[in-house]
């Protein structure tokens, strides 16, 4: 059945999720105003302490950005210049930006073309067969982890950290345990359009190593343990109050906004087998025991133009990513080449993400599936 009645469906509208929390935000805004404590301090541990035990992890440690998260990542564990870092073409700009911006090289590997994620067979291979590799990057792409044990036994094998960029996968689960939980640090962004999104810019380490939870919260203050003296040369990435004052309100609907994301993805599965649509839905791994669609991603043919269409039709879509790291002109000094990573070439020509957010209907999720099916028929 094809509804006909032209709807609205826009990629992400947070102005519906703000209308339901607002005046517990007003409220926890109003008290950091009153407070004028306004950087670090205590509206930001204790969001910090919040999302540790959100994330099953021993410490968290806020700083500015999920891009700074990163570089304070590898900077914890001393990655700089002649070091390489293992991570994926297909993801966003930030996961090898902060490899190279600290003058560290990103050494990539291809994606598995069903998870979107990390080869493991590849990307193993690669840290037996190195003595330069200082760091390996997995991305939980979309909101669905990658595979970590085998990563995680070869890069213990080797001595090198595990640094989970996490930024699209808070909430997500790999074999039941949360991102974040295992793994030497992980990464997190509260980009307001991230499903945990702030308003404004804002980020998060996660860990269970206490020294480098210590060295994480010196380096977000210019390498300061005690104001003045400086162990390292660090960089400014303190996290606002205010920031953490909305995210903690936000935690709390975290799980109720994921299972409505979740709902939404089975929705999507069932209604394009209904209508027998010629596009791939996403389908989680037996060891994504918990995908908090962050995005919904379809692979299909005539993208572009599917694309175009759906625009015509008021459908919000979005190209997660247009074009892998490997190829872009900044990291031309790389010297790779079209052709060395044929998953992510292709990925970037056919994925769509269509809307997922949590405050849909059902009726908005059939018009776009509507849409789809008279595009292709
Ligand atoms: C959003 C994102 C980042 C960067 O986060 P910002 O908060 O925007 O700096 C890093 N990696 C991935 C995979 C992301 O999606």
């Amino acid at each position: 059945m094809l509804t006909t009645a032209q709807r609205s469906v826009p990629l992400l509208d947070l102005r519906c999720q703000f209308k339901q929390i607002r005046d517990e935000v007003m409220s926890a805004v109003g008290r950091v105003c009153e407070s004028q404590q306004l950087i670090l301090g205590e509206t930001v541990r204790e969001f910090e302490r919040a999302a540790a035990q959100y994330c099953s992890a021993e410490y968290a440690v806020g700083c500015a950005s999920g891009s700074d998260a990163l570089t304070l990542a590898l900077m914890a564990y001393d990655v700089g210049p002649g070091d390489e870092v293992l991570t994926i073409p297909f993801t966003f700009f930030a996961t090898a930006g902060s490899i190279a911006q600290l003058g560290a090289k990103p050494v990539f590997v291809d994606v598995e073309p069903d998870t979107f994620n990390i080869n493991m067979e590849q990307a193993v291979r690669k840290i037996e067969s190195s003595n330069r590799i200082r760091a390996v990057i997995p991305v939980h792409l979309y909101g669905g982890c990658a595979d970590m044990d085998p990563l995680w036994a070869a890069a213990r094998a080797k001595g090198i950290p595990v640094i989970e960029d996490a930024a699209q996968s808070i909430g997500a689960e790999y074999r039941g345990k949360a991102v974040g939980s295992a793994g030497d640090v992980a990464c997190f962004s509260f980009y307001p359009t991230k499903n945990l999104g702030a308003f404004g810019d804002a980020g998060l380490v996660t860990t269970n190593n206490r020294e480098v939870a210590e060295k994480l919260a010196a380096l977000r203050v210019h390498g300061s343990r005690r104001r003045y003296f400086h162990d390292w040369v660090g960089i400014n990435s303190r996290l606002d109050a205010i920031q953490a004052a909305v995210l903690r309100v936000k935690l709390d609907y975290l799980d109720e906004w994921t299972h409505a994301r979740q709902s939404h993805a089975e929705d999507y599965a069932r209604l394009f087998a209904e209508r027998e649509l010629p596009v791939k839905a996403m389908s989680p791994a037996p060891y994504q025991t918990r995908h908090v669609y962050n995005q919904y991603v379809i692979v299909c043919d005539r993208r572009d133009q599917l694309r175009e269409w759906l625009t015509e039709r008021q459908v919000g879509t979005e190209i997660y990513y247009p074009l892998s790291l490997h190829l872009q002109s900044c990291f031309r000094y790389l010297g790779y080449k079209e052709g060395d990573f044929p998953v992510s070439e292709d990925l970037t020509r056919r994925v769509l993400a269509l809307p997922v957010y949590p405050e849909l209907e059902s009726d908005d999720l059939a018009y776009v599936s509507d849409c789809i099916g008279l595009f292709y028929r």
